[in-house]
This record gives structure tokens, sequence and C-alpha cells, in this order.
């Protein structure tokens, strides 16, 4: 049983718009055991943290661990072997900037997930769905008009995001193998997407019928389904048929955006991605096609960030960044200050997610019982959101689950 105390701990959580006065925290078989101002305890390590902001570890909801090129379908088709090695650095890389936890929503499997466990890959706690469900022509299929390839082999690629079912049966099979393989929900490509050659945005793709039988399945596993979707078409008909959960919702409308705030429905707004994808996606081999499909989404994805904020709508951190694009995965902490307050972006990251991910109590937050993730910052992030920037670079200290995996000689 090992016990830390860590000592004058500032804690920035979002939940204030100042720092809260300095508290003592217990630490003990990876868990926070005791919080507050006059807490000890006979410790067998003592870090004092007083100058330094000290936050709970990071979430990021929605990330692509395999994603190791901006070309999907390339990823797809590389060996298993391969695609595990590299993701391991991307997962390793996370952690180093301060994500303690990730939500992958298409591609990490139970193997990637049981490897950060057991210690074999040095990474974030990682929450999978497995594949993400799409059809053909849809979101993770890759063949351009003039490929019939068959694509039965996706399911079973490390490097694929999704894999294709067409039809009830199909689409049932499907979920409840990804449930059986370890999915902690259902991904579904419910609208069309960037990043895939065939699918413009706005295609209502999977049929209500299909749709339908993937939101029985998840609640009867008791669990959730999540729709990767944009279009405002696409989100009524998602939320209509049970969706719990909206990746991206870039062009939500005013009456969609009322309706998730009153039906306590999450919405993780990626907009880091496609600022990215706009300046620099070639460059990371995303073909042309999709770079075109780029514009579609951008600015309104970012004027919807205020609209959401005054509404309340619940919203997680997402970045849904590719291949060598991943560097940037803390930008979204600044893109979003722009447009909204300091603190609920920091929150969007810490107990917002936490919630998003239904993991209240346990991640994102600074308590008793919860896991011993957290930051030291140093500076303040409520004044200046760019310190979370930099790969970790004005983090003296990072752990996970009680284990420093960072920390400064200073400390
Ligand atoms: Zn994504």
């Amino acid at each position: 049983m090992t016990v830390t105390l860590v000592k004058a701990a500032r804690i920035v959580d979002g939940t204030a718009a100042e720092p809260a006065d300095p508290v003592n925290i217990v630490i003990e078989d990876g868990l926070f055991r005791d919080v507050g101002a006059k807490v000890t305890a006979q410790a067998d390590e003592v870090l004092d943290l007083s100058g330094l902001t000290v936050m709970p570890g990071l979430v990021d909801c929605h990330v692509h661990v395999i994603a190791t090129t901006a070309n999907l379908g390339l990823n797809a088709a590389l060996p298993s072997s391969l695609v595990a090695a590299r993701s391991a650095h991307l997962m390793r890389d996370m952690l180093m900037r301060g994500f303690t936890t990730v939500r992958d929503l298409g591609g990490a499997d139970r193997g990637l997930q049981q490897a950060i466990d057991e210690g074999s890959f040095v990474g974030p706690r990682l929450v999978i769905c497995g594949k993400a469900l799409s059809q053909t022509g849809g979101h993770t299929d890759y063949r351009g008009p003039y490929d019939n390839r068959d694509v039965g082999w996706y399911a079973g690629s490390l490097g694929a995001m999704g894999r294709i079912c067409d039809g009830r049966t199909e689409v049932q099979r499907a979920a409840r193998e990804e449930l059986k393989n370890g999915a902690q929900f259902i991904k579904v490509m419910a609208d069309g997407g960037v990043s895939s050659p065939s699918d413009p945005i706005g295609y209502l793709v999977f049929s209500v019928d299909e749709l339908k039988a993937l939101v029985e399945i998840a609640k009867g596993f008791g669990t959730y389904v999540s729709g990767h979707l944009y279009c405002d078409e696409a989100i009524t008909r998602a939320l209509d048929c049970g969706f719990e959960c909206i990746e991206h919702g870039n062009l939500i409308s005013d009456a969609n955006i009322e309706r998730v705030a009153r039906e306590g429905i999450p919405v993780v707004p990626t907009n880091i991605t496609y600022d990215l994808l706009a300046s620099r996606g070639a460059e990371f081999g995303l073909p042309p096609e999709s770079v075109a499909k780029v514009a579609d989404v951008r600015e309104a994805g970012l004027e919807r960030l205020d609209k959401m904020h005054r509404a309340g709508v619940l919203m997680g951190y997402g970045s849904d960044l590719l291949g060598g694009m991943q560097t940037e995965q803390s930008g979204e902490f600044v893109l979003r200050g722009r447009y909204m307050p300091a603190d609920a972006v920091i929150r969007s990251a810490t107990v917002d997610a936490a919630r998003v991910l239904r993991q209240e109590g346990r991640i994102g937050v600074i308590a008793p019982g919860a896991h011993a993730d957290l930051i030291a910052l140093e500076g303040n992030p409520l004044e200046d959101l760019s310190l979370l920037t930099g790969q970790g670079a004005h983090m003296p200290l990072i752990m996970k689950g009680g284990t420093a995996v960072k920390k400064a000689a200073s400390l």
C-alpha cells in the first residue's frame, strides 16, 4: 500500500472561475483518499505543489488512437502489428500532454486497452467502442467509385476505424460482436463525413430501422449509442431513434440545441481537427476530395460553441485528430477559449467529460474515491488556456492512478 501526500494544491477543475484555496491530497493505492485544508497522512512520498496549479487529469472524449495517418484507407490496410506499435507512441504522447483518460471513437480494441491496463503500453485510460459501424459507401468505407472489392476484413484489422454492415441483421450482428469483444458503447456513422471518399455531408445513410435496432442492442447491454453527426436532419433522426451522444454536431440547429440541452444529451465538438485539416490536411495524407469537404463544416462548428454554451448543453472536449496532426490535441482548448469562458472549456475536459463518459466521480475530479489522475501546471489555465498546450511543457507533474508518469526534478 503506497501513500502519497500532495501538499498545497490549488485546484482548478472548471467548476469555479478562480483557483480554489490550497488543499492537501492523500493518495492511496491509485485513488484519491482524502482532500482538504488540514488533511494529512503518514506518507511514503510527499509532493509540495505550492506555486503550481493542480488539475484533475484531462479527458479527451473523442480520439482515434489507431489513426497513424490521415489517409484512413491506407491506415486500414496496414499490418495490425505495425498499427499497434505506432498506436503505443500516439497514446504515450497523449498521456504526456496531460490526458489521463481518452475515449476512442473507432478502431481501438480490447487488446490495446489491456496492453495499457497491464503496463505493456504507457498511455491514458482507454474507453473503447471497438469498430465504428458504417455501411457500404458510408463514413468508414474507404473505397472509391470504381472499387467494389470486399471489405469484410475491416472488422479484423486494427488500423480500420470502422466496419461495414448493411441491413438490420448485419448491423445487429456487428453491434453484438463489438459488445462481445469489449466495446463499452456503440459508435455509429449516422451521417456522411470528411475523411472518406463517397459520402457527402448530410447523407442520411443508415435506415431508421437499422438505427433503432442498434439503439435497442446498446440499451439492452446497459450502454448507449453515440453518432457521428453533422447535419441537423441527421441529428433529429438519431435523437428520435434514441441516440444518447452526438459527436461533432457542427450543423445542429437552434431547435436541436434546445432539445439536447433539455434532454441532457451530450455533444462533443471537435473543431481543432477541421482547423488543421483545412490548413495542413494534404500535407498529412488527407486525400483531395476530403480536403474539399472540410469547409462545409468548419466555420459552422465554431459558431455553434457559444450557442451551445449559452443553452447549457453538456459538452465534452474532443480533438478527433488523425496521424501526424495528433500533436495538436491540446489546441482545442485555445480554439474553444475564443468562443467560451475558460472555466467552461476546462470543465469540458474534466467534470463534464466524466459525465459524457458516464464516469462521474471516478475521473475528471480530485475527490475521494476517484482515480488519482492529476497534473500540476506552471500558471493559471483560467487566465491562459495555452498553458495546456506545448506537449506538456508547462506540466512539471503528470500522475495517472497515483503514479507519476512525469515528474520534474524540482519536485
Ligand atoms: Zn472521429
